[in-house]
């Protein structure tokens, strides 16, 4: 069974095994394209969903549209950034969103990236809000003030700052933006309801208004998935003070800790820096495509590091993976030409074991180029073995059979291997001239880190 780092406790915990698990993904704010490293954060989610379906688990997954509520600064002050954006590109806020939520839905099917059973969008669940914040205040968690606002309460949830580390008596008041609100009743306190007019506002008894980002996905969690909800993810920055905040208003509604294991996946680098809007140094997934890479090189590429080691991306990178893959694919082709054949067992129970030991993807990635080498393997075997593997690496490597000539023109294979052995005497003349030999019959060969490839 799958064991993975569990933020709040910091150690890697075993997901316990059952028949259905829940889980519960933060998902995007539709102001704008999602780049690669935010979907480097709804991979991890996707992950955990394959790997605990191939053990015959029933997974459901709410994954929110955050579409109002989520301010410019991540906290109680800037403007709404899907409003904010509707304003600059001239359209109106349900519009805006609408665009980026499908733009979302095909850049996560490209990485086929599993729907979620449930895509509650924020603006129209606003009565889930109301009842979770009227119930907060009810229980004296929140407390509501002349201007329409609602705050939470954080001192009456003393374990605040469990999964982060960032306790209340250590939160000093320069650490939070807003931080003299006179408003509030202490510093580290935060919106539940603000109070607007216009676009985007609804009534609710304690006046017209929004509600803030971080009880949306209380609300939302609480009710499409339930008040034990076993594992959580999400980006590393949103550990602070989105899933604090979060947990401290899901177990006050609740009266018992809600989330079993809160998971989060590192932060993606570009070129050694953080990939992030606000510094311009964003790729798409159309740009990977514009630049005639596959967009399951993304997918691949991630996979050859940990979800939770930060991870640097290169335009290299991207065009190595790219090349692996179709390689397997044109392998997997060539293969399924063979004789079928049980799956290697060894191989495949290794990779699975690494998907099993906290999503540890390099490993299992290192496991398959040794299978794929092995010569004492038949093809098919290794033909099995790579697509029953697929089903959690979802790269499509079945995607060549029928289309690929994966038979090779006569003589061709005999001098393929004459030209691996001249490399592995490192007789590169010899190689040269059989590679040209290979052209001359149409064969292609390139050579890789892994051993030499042909088309
Ligand atoms: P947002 O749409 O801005 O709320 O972010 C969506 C998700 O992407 C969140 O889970 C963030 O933590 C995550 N995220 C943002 N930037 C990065 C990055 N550079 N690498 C990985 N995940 C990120
Ligand atoms: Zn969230």
């Amino acid at each position: 069974m799958l064991r993975i780092y569990d933020t709040r406790t910091r150690q890697v915990e075993s997901i316990e095994p059952a028949r259905a698990l829940r889980m519960y993904t933060c998902g995007p704010t539709v102001y704008r394209h999602a780049h690669v490293g935010n979907l480097r954060s709804y991979l991890l989610s996707d992950l955990i969903r394959r790997v605990l379906e191939r053990q015959r688990v029933r997974m459901v997954v709410c994954q929110n549209i955050t579409d109002v509520g989520h301010l410019v600064d991540d906290a109680d002050s800037g403007e709404d950034k899907v409003r904010r954006q509707a304003q600059a590109e001239g359209r109106s806020p349900a519009e805006l969103a609408r665009h980026y939520e499908d733009a979302f839905r095909a850049d996560t099917s490209a990485l086929n990236l599993r729907p979620p059973e449930h895509t509650p969008r924020a603006s129209e669940t606003i009565d889930l809000m109301v009842e979770l914040i009227a119930k907060l205040i009810e229980q004296g968690h929140a407390y509501t003030v002349p201007d329409g606002s609602v705050f939470f309460d954080a001192r009456t949830f003393p374990s605040y700052g469990e999964i982060s580390g960032n306790r209340l008596d250590a939160l000093k008041p320069a650490h939070r933006i807003n931080a003299i609100d006179p408003r509030k009743r202490f510093h580290a306190d935060w919106a539940l309801w603000k109070p607007a007019e216009g676009e985007l506002t609804w009534d609710t008894p304690w006046g017209r208004g929004f509600p803030g980002w971080h009880v949306e996905c209380s609300a939302m969690s609480l009710r499409f998935l339930g008040e034990r909800i076993d594992i959580h993810t999400g980006g590393i920055d949103l550990r602070f003070p989105h899933h604090e905040d979060e947990r401290a208003q899901s177990d006050s509604a609740a009266g018992h800790e809600v989330v079993r294991h809160w998971v989060h996946g590192e932060h993606l680098l570009f070129d050694g820096r953080k990939m992030a809007k606000s510094t311009g140094n964003v790729v798409l997934l159309s740009d990977v495509a514009d630049a005639g890479l596959d967009p399951l090189a993304v997918r691949l590429a991630f996979l050859e590091h940990r979800y939770r080691h930060q991870m640097n991306l290169t335009w290299d990178t991207l065009r190595a993976a790219d090349r692996t893959l179709r390689r397997w694919r044109a392998r997997v082709a060539e293969w399924s030409e063979s004789p079928s054949a049980p799956m290697a067992a060894g191989y495949v129970e290794r990779t699975e074991a690494a998907f099993d030991d906290d999503l540890d993807t390099p490993t299992a990635l290192r496991v398959l180029r040794e299978l794929e080498r092995d010569e004492s393997v038949a093809p098919g075997a290794k033909f099995e073995s790579f697509l029953h593997l697929d089903q959690v690496l979802a790269l499509e490597l079945s995607s060549e059979i029928g289309k690929a000539p994966a038979v090779l023109p006569p003589g061709a294979a005999e001098l393929l291997q004459e030209r691996d052995r001249a490399r592995q005497a490192h007789d590169w003349s010899a190689a040269d001239r059989l590679r040209d030999e290979l052209a001359a019959l149409g064969v292609k060969v390139t050579d890789t880190p892994e051993g030499q490839a042909w088309s």
